[in-house]
């Protein structure tokens, strides 16, 4: 038992025996107790009304003077009330630090409220950058605000994944990165990045190695010219023919390049076309198994094809020629003589898939994330010695994101790599002209067909 309560019953026994002596002396004890018990009822009912006033006087910061449980009870209210406000002080502190801090942000911030696209609060740079004028733009659906298609469509898609570049609403030449982030119970986040000198960078490094390109051109193919012209004469020794030679595949290896480059530059720039036309793969694949088969020439590969010729894709046919007729190129570049390729083009896990098997060598787990930059070799001499620009899975990468794909790779050192293409499911379309089966007729093809 706590002191103040031990005390409180010495006070009730003192007061019940001072009640029963008053009793015993005015000769009715019960009397005695009942003024004693009446005084003892308006201590407490003082006492609490001195509480009351108290906790209404907030602003009176000492607890009044009490006795017995009062002086307790008095006490840990106090205590209490002075947690409270150390607390409440700091809560004040740090929404205000959090308040400077978004105010403060360079990105524009939008608050949206919950489960509308109505505009509950935003910072300094969302005015800059959005036009939001306060208190004119409180409340307002920010659709009303923002016209620009693109974003209308990303903000009803609810799409948490995708950010969107759109330019600003109060001055065209600055470009937006715009994402709606979800956030606690219903709540939406807007938060514009200013990225126009990104995006310039970024247009210039194109523009540049697109120019560069162009330029190498024409007197890479005036070069190509002379030499064909010269080894054609056939007037010189056996030394300088050869030598004529490698500067012909010298030459022709940067006219690859080149190509290479002027393909990836105008992936990078031009609007995509994926949605332009339907593509029959078992043509397509057909006329990718005849190059690789030119290619293989002497090494005897195996190569295998697994083709549902009912399956077509809306997409753009010379883009999904490039990065598939890559990966095939590059399984029998990196697959040994007498080795196995297998093609696929299959309905799968609800997905589209284009797919490449090789028994080649194989590429370490640390390569592989890096594979589809620019110029990126595992083996630098073997990528050269079979005639490689270093950019075709860069290429095949772009074409992906052009038709909402990715690609998957998958290998092992010595036993070879399977390179897959996956499409959404809604890019397929019937094949109703599509021809009976794949048209491959190389002699050392195995074909199979779905
Ligand atoms: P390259 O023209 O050098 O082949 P790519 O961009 O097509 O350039 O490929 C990048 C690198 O990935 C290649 O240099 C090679 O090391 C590796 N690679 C690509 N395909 C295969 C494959 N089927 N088997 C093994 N390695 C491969």
């Amino acid at each position: 038992m706590s002191n103040p309560w031990q005390s409180e019953f010495q006070r009730i026994a003192g007061l019940a025996l001072l009640g029963a002596i008053l009793g015993a002396l005015i000769g009715h004890i019960a009397l005695g107790l009942l003024l004693v018990l009446v005084a003892y009822l308006a201590w407490h009912l003082y006492n609490m009304f001195r509480l009351l006033r108290w906790l209404r006087e907030s602003k009176k910061f000492q607890p009044p003077e009490a006795s017995g449980i009062w002086d307790d009870a008095f006490e840990h209210i106090f205590r209490l009330q002075q947690r409270n406000r150390k607390r409440k002080h700091n809560l004040r502190r740090m929404l205000k630090r959090f308040h400077k801090i978004t105010v403060a942000l360079p990105d524009a911030t939008v608050e949206l409220r919950p489960g509308s696209d109505e505009i509950e609060w935003w910072n300094n740079a969302a005015s800059r950058y959005l036009g939001f004028h306060y208190p004119r733009d409180s409340g307002q659906r920010i659709s009303n605000l923002i016209r620009y298609p693109l974003f209308l469509n990303y903000l009803r898609s609810g799409d948490a994944q995708r950010e969107i570049e759109m330019p600003s609403p109060v001055n065209e030449d600055i470009t937006l990165r715009v994402r709606v982030i979800p956030y606690a119970k219903n709540r939406r986040l807007l938060v514009a990045r200013d990225v126009t000198r990104i995006q310039r960078l970024e247009r210039t490094r194109q523009d540049f190695v697109a120019n560069v390109s162009h330029e190498l051109r024409s007197p890479l193919t005036v070069v190509s010219g002379y030499l064909e012209t010269l080894l054609d004469a056939d007037d010189f020794d056996a030394e300088l023919t050869g030598q004529l030679q490698s500067m012909r595949s010298q030459t022709d290896r940067m006219n690859r390049i080149v190509n290479d480059l002027m393909l990836l530059s105008r992936l990078e720039s031009e609007e995509p076309q994926a949605d332009r036309e339907k593509v029959l793969l078992g043509p397509l694949i057909d006329s990718i198994v005849d190059h690789a088969r030119e290619l293989s020439a002497g090494n005897q590969h195996v190569i295998e094809v697994d083709v549902d010729v009912s399956l077509c894709i809306m997409g753009h046919e010379p883009e999904l020629y490039s990065a598939f007729s890559n990966l095939v190129f590059n399984a029998i570049r990196y697959t040994p003589a007498g080795g196995r390729i297998m093609i696929r083009w299959q309905e799968r896990n609800n997905e589209l898939v284009f797919s490449v098997e090789d028994s080649g060598v194989g590429i370490a787990a640390h390569h592989i994330p890096r594979l589809t930059e620019r110029f990126y070799r595992v083996d630098t001499g073997r990528s050269r010695a079979t005639g490689g620009t270093g950019l075709g899975l860069a290429i095949v990468k772009h074409v992906l994101l052009r038709h909402e794909g990715r690609l998957e790779i998958d290998s092992e050192v010595g036993r070879g790599s399977t390179f897959a293409c996956h499409f959404p499911v809604g890019r397929k379309v019937e094949c109703v002209d599509a021809p009976d089966g794949p048209r491959v007729a190389a002699p050392d093809a195995v074909v199979t067909q779905m």
